[in-house]
C-alpha cells in the first residue's frame, strides 16, 4: 500500500519522465498577490505564465502546492470534522502546460498514471466536462473507452474555470472515484453529489480562451494546461478507506492527539482529534511561512484555526496545552519533503504553546458563560448576537469559532445581532475619541479600522485567479 509519501514521488516522476520540470510549492503567502490570501492551487505560483507576462526556460511543470482554504472564495473550514475528504491544509499535485501540450495529451497523461502507475481499476473512474466541450467528451472515449453514462456533461461554472473577469479561461474535466455503495452520495450533477461516496480527485482545466471586458471570448493563441490532485484523495482510495483522516499520514497525527490527550482515537472525541490533526497542519505550516497569529489579515485567519482547534483539545480534556506537543509528530511525517518545516519547528512549538496558555485563560469561562446562555434559550433558538459579541469581545472566541461550538449543537448565532453588537461598540469607542478634542484625526483612523479591521475581517474575497473552480 503506498503511503501519502510514495504518491508524491510516484506522480512527480510520472510528469518528470514526460518532460516537466519538478519545481518546488510555493509558499503559502502569495509573493505576487496581495488580493488573494493564501496559495489555495497549484497554479498560483504561475499565474503570470498563463497569462505570457512572465516566461521561464520550461514549458512543462509539475509540482506538490501546499494549499490552504480557509478563507476568500474557497473556505472548506467549515467541512472540516464534517466530510471525509476536506482539510484546510492540503497538497495539491499538479501538471501543468505553458502554451506547449494540451487536452489530446493531458487527458492521456492522467488516465495513465491513474490506472497505470497509481493501478486503480477503470471502472471506478468517472468523469465529468462542461457540456459544450465534445472535444474533451471524445478524448474521454478514445482514451478511457469510458461509456457515455461515466462521461457527465455539466452546464454549470463547477466545469468553467475563468482566472478572472477577464484573462484566460476555459472548460475544465474533473475524475471521479466511486467509493461504492456502501457510501452515502450520487454522482456528481445529481441531488446527492455533496456526499463521500462519488470523490472529485483530480480537476483538469483547459485554458482555451480568452476573455475580455466586453464579454467577447477569443481562441488562446497559447492554450495551456493546469491541473489539481488533492493527493490525501487519493492516498485514501489507493489505502482502500474512502476517509481522509484513515489516511497513514494523517491517521499518525490523529494517533498522537490521542496519545497526548489520553484519549481514545475512535472513541467519542473521535471529531476532535480529526479537527485537531487537521488544523495541525495549517497552522504549522502558516507559521512556517512566516504568518503569525494577530488581529487582522491572514493572522487573523491563523488564530481563528488555531483557537478552533484549542476548544477541540479542551474538550477532550486536555488540561495543559497540546498543540504544540503534537508538531514532532508533524515533522516526521512531512519535514522530509518540506524542510520549512523542519526549520520552523522551535518557532511553530513555541507560537502554538503561547497562544493556547494564553487562550485557556478565557476559553473555560467562555464555554461555561455559553452552555449558561444555551440553558436559558428556548430549543433550536439561535444564540442572541449580544451573547456571541461578549463571547468575542471578553474571552477572545472568534465568532466562527462560537459557531463550531453551536453547530453541534443544532444551533447557530444571531449573526445580525453580532454586527451590531459589534457596530454599537465602535460607536461609542468613537465617541469616546471625539471627546478628547482631537476627532478629526481620530475619525481617519477609525474608518481604516471599519474598512480593515480585525474584528470583521472576511477575507482577501477575491474574483481573480484562485486556481480551479
Ligand atoms: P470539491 O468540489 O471536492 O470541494 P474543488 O472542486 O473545490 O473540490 P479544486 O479547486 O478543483 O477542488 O482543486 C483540485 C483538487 O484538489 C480537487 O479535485 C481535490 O482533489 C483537491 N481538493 C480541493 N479542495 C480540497 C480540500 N479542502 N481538502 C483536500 N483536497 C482538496
Ligand atoms: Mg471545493
Ligand atoms: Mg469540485
Ligand atoms: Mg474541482
Amino acid at each position: 500500500m503506498p503511503t501519502l509519501n510514495d504518491i508524491r514521488s510516484t506522480f512527480l516522476s510520472y510528469f518528470a519522465k514526460q518532460g516537466h520540470e519538478v519545481v518546488p510549492s510555493s509558499p503559502l503567502v502569495p509573493r505576487n498577490d496581495p488580493t488573494l490570501m493564501f496559495a489555495n492551487s497549484g497554479m498560483v505560483q504561475f499565474k503570470n505564465l498563463f497569462t505570457g507576462v512572465e516566461h521561464r526556460d520550461y514549458k512543462r511543470a509539475t509540482t506538490a502546492q501546499k494549499c490552504v482554504r480557509a478563507g476568500g472564495k474557497h473556505n472548506d473550514l467549515d467541512n472540516v470534522g464534517y466530510t471525509a475528504r476536506h482539510h484546510t491544509f492540503f497538497e495539491m499535485l499538479g501538471n501543468f502546460s505553458f502554451g506547449d501540450y494540451f487536452k489530446s495529451e493531458a487527458i492521456p497523461f492522467a488516465w495513465e498514471l491513474l490506472t497505470k502507475d497509481f493501478d486503480i481499476p477503470k471502472d471506478r473512474l468517472l468523469v465529468t466536462v462542461y457540456h459544450t466541450d465534445d472535444e474533451a467528451a471524445n478524448i474521454w472515449k478514445k482514451v478511457a473507452g469510458l461509456s457515455d453514462d461515466r462521461i457527465i456533461r455539466i452546464p454549470t461554472n463547477d466545469n468553467f474555470w475563468m482566472m478572472g473577469p477577464t484573462g484566460p479561461c476555459g472548460p475544465c474535466t474533473e475524475i471521479f472515484f466511486d467509493h461504492g455503495d456502501h457510501i452515502w452520495g450520487g454522482p456528481p450533477g445529481s441531488p446527492e453529489e455533496d456526499g463521500d461516496r462519488f470523490v472529485e480527485i483530480w480537476n483538469l482545466v483547459f485554458m482555451q480562451y480568452e476573455q475580455f471586458e466586453d464579454g467577447t471570448r477569443r481562441e488562446l493563441a497559447a492554450q495551456s494546461i493546469d491541473t489539481g490532485m488533492g493527493i490525501e484523495r487519493v492516498a485514501a482510495l489507493l489505502q482502500g478507506t474512502n476517509d481522509n483522516y484513515a489516511t497513514d499520514l494523517i491517521r499518525s497525527l490523529i494517533e498522537a492527539s490521542a496519545h497526548v490527550t489520553s484519549t481514545d482515537p475512535d472513541g467519542p472525541g473521535k471529531t476532535h482529534h480529526r479537527v485537531i490533526a487537521d488544523h495541525l497542519r495549517s497552522t504549522s505550516f502558516l507559521i512556517a511561512d512566516g504568518v503569525m497569529p494577530s488581529n487582522d489579515g491572514r493572522g487573523y485567519v491563523l488564530r481563528r484555526i488555531m483557537r478552533r482547534a484549542m476548544r477541540h483539545a479542551h474538550l477532550l480534556g486536555a488540561k495543559d496545552p497540546v498543540m504544540h506537543q503534537l508538531v514532532p509528530a508533524l515533522v516526521r511525517q512531512m519535514g522530509a519533503a518540506y524542510p520549512e518545516l523542519t526549520r520552523a519547528q522551535a518557532l511553530i512549538e513555541e507560537t502554538l504553546r503561547l497562544e493556547e496558555s494564553r487562550f485557556k485563560q478565557t476559553l473555560d469561562r467562555g464555554l461555561r458563560l455559553l452552555d449558561d446562555e444555551l440553558s436559558h434559550l428556548p430549543d433550536g433558538a439561535a444564540l442572541p448576537g449580544a451573547a456571541a459579541f461578549k463571547l468575542y469581545d471578553t474571552y477572545g472566541f472568534p465568532l466562527d469559532l462560537t459557531q463550531d461550538a453551536l453547530r453541534e449543537k443544532g444551533r447557530a448565532v444571531d449573526t445580525e445581532g453580532f454586527d451590531s453588537a459589534m457596530a454599537e461598540q465602535k460607536a461609542k469607542a468613537r465617541a469616546a475619541w471625539s471627546g478628547s478634542g482631537e476627532a478629526a484625526d481620530a475619525t481617519i483612523w477609525f474608518d481604516i479600522a471599519d474598512t480593515h479591521g480585525a474584528t470583521d475581517f472576511l477575507g482577501y474575497d477575491t474574483e481573480t485567479a484562485e486556481g480551479q473552480v
